[in-house]
């Protein structure tokens, strides 16, 4: 008997028919002798609608007071689906109950729509699992040390399952989505993609930081700090697939470089349009003046990712960095109110119409010209490199939004990525 968690994301939960099946699964499971764990997200939409409510009625800014709000709201998504998956379960003749955050409690800090978790408390879900029941516990949320509801950040369900599956020393952490894997890139966005059979967790870490969605980032964090076995399959394989079958589909993320593992330079391309880029012109080209600037946006929370700073022209230089489109506003706030003061120029440049594509590949380690062949891919299509950033398994590029599409079939192709590696 095994320690399982599952989690079902918002498509899987989608409907009364797919929460139905869900239930059909979870209870194979369960009937195959094993403690199971069930974290929902909410059925598809539902955390967009609610938070599209709040739009209506909210000032574009918002204050802590608004931010504890819209988390008391959109937790209410993951309850909906939690109690109705347990109604399902029971339907299917299994003793299952259902918990909030708050209630197992899942501990997190208080940053309203971005807490991190920082403790669980297992005790009452182990109490159930030996009474033989499911339990499920919403994904996306918890609780902060004063009692108020959090949330974890869009995709949190990731990250809430793979986190009671470390605290609970889980044999397996299950996550069913809408495709059957991990794919070498969005197989929505280059339907030639090809799904790993495994891939690296340094890999997934920073495709999930790059932008693919398919895991939270915090979620694939959590596995590697307790080693939890994960893996990426699908749930709309039919209910009654053999369980055997089921357990070794989809992608299985590894914490060790085996044998089996795919041999590819470049194992994936992400992407994500959720970055914004803003440019000072005409800096003085001096000490002190890059921390001037990002100090600043430090001291703000808001998180700085590409930076480049130009080769100096007169004692002057030019530094861009990109930051978040939801933090967009607020940095140039910031800027012209409290910095570029300091800095004897007035000349900010924004562009939210940028995105970011990287290629990730822990073979990039020991091989040379992996960048130059993308930038020759990217030059082929006729698409300018606005900024650069690499590390030692990936490089990212920043580039009009328009081509974003374009450079990753571009790249896809460039890196064989459609041809089973050898
Ligand atoms: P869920 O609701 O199950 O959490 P998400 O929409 O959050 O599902 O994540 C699954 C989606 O991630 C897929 O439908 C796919 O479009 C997208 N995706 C992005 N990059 C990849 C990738 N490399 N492999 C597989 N899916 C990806
Ligand atoms: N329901 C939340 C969201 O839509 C969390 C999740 O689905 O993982 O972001
Ligand atoms: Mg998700």
């Amino acid at each position: 008997m095994a320690l399982i968690v599952h989690k079902y994301g918002g498509t899987s939960m989608g409907s009364t028919e797919r929460i139905r099946n869900v239930a059909k699964r979870v209870a194979k499971w369960a009937r195959a002798g094993h403690q199971m764990v069930v974290v929902p997200s909410a059925m598809s939409g539902e955390t967009n609608r609610l938070l599209g409510l709040a739009k209506e009625l909210a000032p574009a800014r918002h204050t802590d007071a608004v931010l504890r709000e819209l988390d008391m709201l959109a937790a209410t998504g993951e309850q909906a689906s939690s109690a109705l998956l347990a109604i399902a379960l029971q339907a299917e003749g299994l003793s299952s109950v259902s918990y909030a955050g708050w209630q197992v409690p899942i501990r997190t800090n208080s940053a309203y729509t971005k807490a991190r978790i920082e403790s669980i408390d297992d005790g009452r879900v182990r109490t159930d699992l030996a009474e033989g029941k499911v339990v499920i516990v919403t994904g996306f949320q918890g609780v902060d040390e004063a009692g108020n509801i959090t949330t974890l950040g869009r995709g949190g369900s990731d990250t809430s399952a793979v986190a009671v599956a470390a605290a609970m020393k889980a044999d397996e952490c299950l996550i069913f989505t809408d495709v059957d894997g991990v794919y070498t890139t969005d197989p929505r966005v280059v339907p030639e993609a090809r799904r790993l059979h495994t891939v690296s967790f340094e890999e997934m870490l920073e495709m999930a930081s790059m932008g693919s969605k398919v895991l939270q980032i915090r979620s694939v964090e959590f596995a590697g700090k307790y080693k939890v076995k994960l893996r990426v399959l699908s749930s709309f394989t039919p209910w009654d697939i053999d369980i055997n079958e089921e357990a070794g589909s989809g992608t299985l993320i590894t914490f060790e470089e085996d044998e089996q593992m795919e041999q590819a330079v470049v194992s994936g391309i992400a992407f994500n349009r959720d970055e914004a880029k803003v440019s000072i012109l005409g800096v003085p080209d001096k000490p002190g003046i890059a921390y001037n600037i990002l100090g600043a946006v430090a001291d703000a929370n808001i998180e700085v990712d590409v930076i480049i700073q130009n080769i100096s022209k007169d004692g002057k230089t030019d530094f861009s960095f990109t930051v978040h489109r939801n933090d967009y506003a607020r940095t140039i706030d910031l800027l012209k109110g409290t910095v570029l003061p300091t800095l004897g120029t007035d000349i900010l440049e924004g562009d939210t119409k940028i995105c970011k594509v990287s290629i990730v590949g822990i073979g990039m380690r020991s091989h040379v010209g992996i960048a130059s062949r993308m930038f020759r891919a990217l030059s082929e299509e006729g698409i300018n490199i606005q900024m650069i950033s690499t590390s030692e398994i990936k490089t990212s590029v920043v580039i009009d939004e328009k081509y974003m599409e374009l450079a990753v079939r571009a790249l896809h192709k460039a890196f064989d990525l459609d041809q089973p590696a050898g």
